[in-house]
């Protein structure tokens, strides 16, 4: 069979919207990771130590994950076979869900096939035309993508600020019939938390409801608050594939029959589901390696002068692409591997690295990021 046909001006789009991109410094590339054991990864043959995985409690590769897993398969299968509607739902998808609600004390959980599929299912199940969406202006951009598919009308207010999230409401609340306000627990780029109470207080004030993403949170921080919507993902702390949502009852009967990024989509492998369950139950039951990564971030923040971390995650600020490009190739020359995060992940000109942190992490390991910065920051990499 012939290979496609030439399509000159497809080409010739792809060709100068990666000519844009090289001019800013903001094409992506795929490097090819082999990631483990503990917090290792290998990239060209190089073994290097890495503080970009969002593995934060070293649950990928853990023993009794991967048995868990393995187990599945062998009795499962590879796949879910079809939608959960249809043949899909496995028996390892209940004993999940049912452990989730349990792990944050809601009544019901569904689980979607990743956390972007899952705010694209629920933000447009709950609102539409006619509705108000309000997101964090440093959402992620599935929260964004949510918002756009649901047909509301979308506002962001400014990172964390309730006196802005109270003006919008105050000044729009009459004009819409549900409102819906969009934040994360754990903000994936800043490691800075949302004031959750504070915020679940308005909503209550203006009768609007609350989606928090935990993508960040689950297993790492201790919640301030629990929303009435909080969804996140297998695939950080639980070292799996797959997202979720725990909510009411109705709210998850309502999204189990009206959300099309749940109902036109195959069942997650029955693997990734069991791997999930025996990471949250390794959550539960090892409090001390849950409170691991913070404290390594707390330990890293003092080093250097840094304000105290929130979370596992610590932001780096350079600024411009290219420098936050090179601090990333210097380290990684030492040894360590920070994946500098670049527009349109960040606003222009908040280029920077962004450290996580994992239980799987070792004291020396990260006294000796913090010392290479502090070498490279005084040499003026
Ligand atoms: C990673 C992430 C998601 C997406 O989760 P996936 O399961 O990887 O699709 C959603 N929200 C936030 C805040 C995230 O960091």
């Amino acid at each position: 069979m012939p290979g496609p046909a030439d399509t000159p001006s497809l080409e010739a789009f792809a060709r100068s919207g990666l000519a844009a991109l090289d001019a800013g410094a903001l094409r992506r590339r795929l490097v090819e990771t082999a990631r483990g054991p503990a917090a290792g990864a290998t990239r060209a043959g190089r073994a290097l130590v890495s503080f970009s995985c969002n593995d934060y409690l070293g649950l990928a590769n853990d023993p009794r994950v991967i048995a868990a897993g393995q187990a599945a398969l062998a009795r499962y299968g590879a796949g879910a076979g079809a939608s959960r509607l249809v043949t899909g739902n496995h028996p390892p998808l209940a004993a999940l869900e049912a452990r989730l609600a349990a792990h944050k004390g809601t009544a019901a959980a569904l689980v979607f096939g990743s956390g972007y599929l899952a705010n694209l299912g629920i933000v447009p199940a709950l609102a539409g035309a006619g509705d108000l969406v309000l997101v964090d202006a440093l959402g992620h951009s599935c929260l964004f993508s949510g918002a756009q598919l649901s047909g509301a009308t979308m506002l962001r207010f400014r990172h964390n600020d309730l006196d802005h999230l109270r003006t919008i409401l105050a000044a729009r609340r009459g004009r819409h019939e549900r409102v819906l306000i969009l934040t994360e627990r754990v903000f994936s780029m800043d490691g800075d938390r949302a004031p959750l109470s504070e915020i679940l207080s308005l909503a209550a004030e203006y009768d609007a409801w609350t989606l928090v993403d935990d993508a960040h949170g689950l297993g790492v921080v201790e919640p301030q608050a629990r929303a009435p919507l909080e969804m996140g993902t297998l695939s950080k702390t639980l070292g799996s594939y797959g997202g979720y949502l725990c909510a009411s009852r109705a709210v998850v009967d309502l999204l189990t029959s009206r959300a099309r990024s749940f109902v036109y989509t195959t069942g997650l492998p029955p693997a990734s589901v069991a791997a999930a369950l025996a990471a949250l139950e390794i959550v539960e039951a090892e409090p001390d390696r849950a409170a691991r990564p913070l404290a390594l971030a707390r330990r890293f923040t003092a080093r250097l002068g840094l304000p105290e971390a929130q979370s596992p995650i610590v932001p780096i600020h350079v600024g411009e692409a290219p420098a936050a490009l090179a601090l990333s190739a210097s380290l990684e020359a030492r040894g360590f591997l920070v994946v500098a995060i670049r527009p349109p992940t960040v606003p222009a000109g908040t280029a920077r690295l962004r450290v996580a942190f994992s239980a799987a992490h070792g004291e020396a390991q990260v006294d000796g990021l913090a010392d290479a910065i502090l070498a490279l920051r005084g040499a003026g990499t």
